[in-house]
């Protein structure tokens, strides 16, 4: 029996299914964290695209509240597909509104990605990569895999030009009269590099 077992293990391991596949294959970078393209996790295709233009100037935080928090891959894969049904079946949106998720499993997930102007902040946008933390942070924090994640992506994302150097780090709070990203998290990105204390 556990030789079996092992055979499975194995035979996922080598045929990929064990580790997130690079964004693309054909692009001249390869992420060095585990990432799953939108392809990896079944995402539909689009309605529509509209270009984002690079880099933008802002990075901003949400978290998901429902779902809630995913702490197995399966679990935020269930997590991402549920919020593109959501947002693309029943809010009638092109796309998941978000430009990335990140997951408790410490798996950075492709939404709309670098390139698709995001449905996530009203106003912004068309100046932003949102990301959202799929679970609900209104009283405990993400685990710190999650919270390293979304900080590894946003350095990918300035190494790469699509966010500016000097970027603003904003809570949707920030922009929106809503609690996202929950109390706790946005006290924790408070603290993070680039945070702009600002309200609108
Ligand atoms: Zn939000």
């Amino acid at each position: 029996m556990i030789f079996f077992e092992c055979f499975i293990l194995l035979a996922l391991v080598v045929s990929g299914q064990c580790f997130p596949k690079p964004y693309d294959e054909n692009v001249s970078y390869a992420y060095d964290f585990p990432y799953m393209s939108r392809n990896d996790w079944g995402a539909r295709p689009p309605v529509n695209t509209v270009s984002l233009s690079l880099p933008v100037p802002y990075v901003i935080i949400h978290h998901s509240y429902i779902p809630g928090p995913c702490s197995t891959t399966n679990q935020c894969i269930n997590a991402m597909r549920s919020m593109q049904n959501s947002h693309q079946l029943h809010q009638g949106w092109d796309d998941i509104g978000y430009n990335f998720a990140v997951g408790g499993d410490g798996v950075v997930y492709e939404g709309r990605g670098w390139n698709n102007v995001g449905a996530h902040a009203l106003g912004y946008n068309f100046d932003s990569i949102g990301i959202v933390f799929i679970g609900d942070f209104v009283s405990r924090l993400p685990p710190e895999i999650q919270l390293n994640a979304a900080k590894r992506l946003i350095e990918k994302g300035v190494e790469l030009g699509h966010i500016s150097r000097d970027y603003y780090l904003l809570g949707h709070r920030q922009v929106t009269a809503t609690e996202c990203p929950g109390n706790a998290l946005f006290r924790e990105i408070t603290t993070w590099d680039r945070f702009a204390n600002y309200n609108m």
